[in-house]
């Protein structure tokens, strides 16, 4: 029997489809041992995970996802093993949970303008009381029937330059480093070749990342092919990172990520979990 890892997972506290207890109860069928709950900018689902975690007798290491801006751009850092009491990190959830509504009703407007109304209230009713994310307009839109896919709705009307796309001032990648350490935890790249950085860009962004306290990147994620694994292989042992695995799970639905599927981790890589 292998001991198998996922430090990347969504649930009902911000934009997956399972509550935190449920998501505890698949992974722990999947043969999930130790799983990461990484809400985006959200700790809220870590408590009722945690006592779902007993109940089903598998590790439940904190985690949460914080959107951050590095050279204008958006990257994700998932943060593992911290205090979810921690005043940085809560006040860090708060903020950012500020700068998501600002988004959220700012989309609404801008959707409104190409005709598609109550565009915001929809978003806010299907994230029933978690973080919004532009995936509950994304829902939202193809349930109102103006796209067909989630890949569609998101190239028709969510990215830079389509009638519902705002971009925001998320912290810096400094600051999000930082909260992360202060409350005791990881900071760890998440999916690093999903951000469409040139290889020199990236390897900026890891050097970068790494001087400021960075510890570790995702190697395998639920997307990656065997040829992707290699190449995130090859950067973490560059710039001497550990390596992190998660299927970044948020429904079942999507088939290339789905709770434990993942593929090994290769040899010669300090895994991330040796680091707490
Ligand atoms: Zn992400
Ligand atoms: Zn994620």
């Amino acid at each position: 029997m292998s001991y198998v890892f996922d430090l990347h997972t969504h649930s009902t506290a911000s934009d997956g489809i399972l509550s935190p207890e449920m998501l505890v109860e698949k992974a722990s069928t999947a043969g999930v041992n130790t799983l990461a709950l990484t809400d985006h900018d959200t700790v809220a689902g870590l408590a009722a995970a945690q006592i779902a975690a007993k109940k089903y007798n598998i590790t439940l290491i904190n985690g949460i996802e914080l959107s951050c801006l590095w050279n204008n751009k958006t990257i994700h850092i998932v943060g593992l093993n911290f205090d979810p009491e921690n005043k940085t990190i809560i006040n860090a959830t708060i903020n950012l949970n500020h700068l998501r509504e600002e988004r959220a009703i700012k989309i609404g407007e801008k959707l409104k303008k190409v005709g598609i109304e109550n565009a915001y209230e929809n978003a806010k009713r299907i994230a029933a009381g978690g973080t919004v994310t532009r995936q509950h307009f994304s829902t939202f839109l193809i349930e109102n029937g103006n796209a067909k896919s989630q890949t569609d709705v998101f190239k028709r009307y969510l990215v830079n330059n389509k009638p519902g796309y705002v971009s925001v001032e998320w912290p810096s990648l400094e600051e999000t480093i930082a909260k992360i350490s202060g409350a005791g935890g990881i900071s760890v790249i998440a999916h690093p070749l999903i951000y469409k950085l040139t290889a020199t860009k990236l390897r900026n962004l890891i050097n970068e990342f790494k001087v400021l306290g960075g510890k570790a990147i995702e190697v395998v994620t639920g997307h990656s092919q065997s040829a992707e694994i290699e190449l995130a292989t090859n950067y973490a042992k560059r710039f001497g990172m550990a390596a992190s695995v998660g299927s970044d799970f948020h429904n079942e639905n999507i088939a290339w990520s789905q709770l434990g599927k993942l593929a090994e981790l290769p040899r010669g890589l300090t895994p991330v979990w040796e680091l707490w």
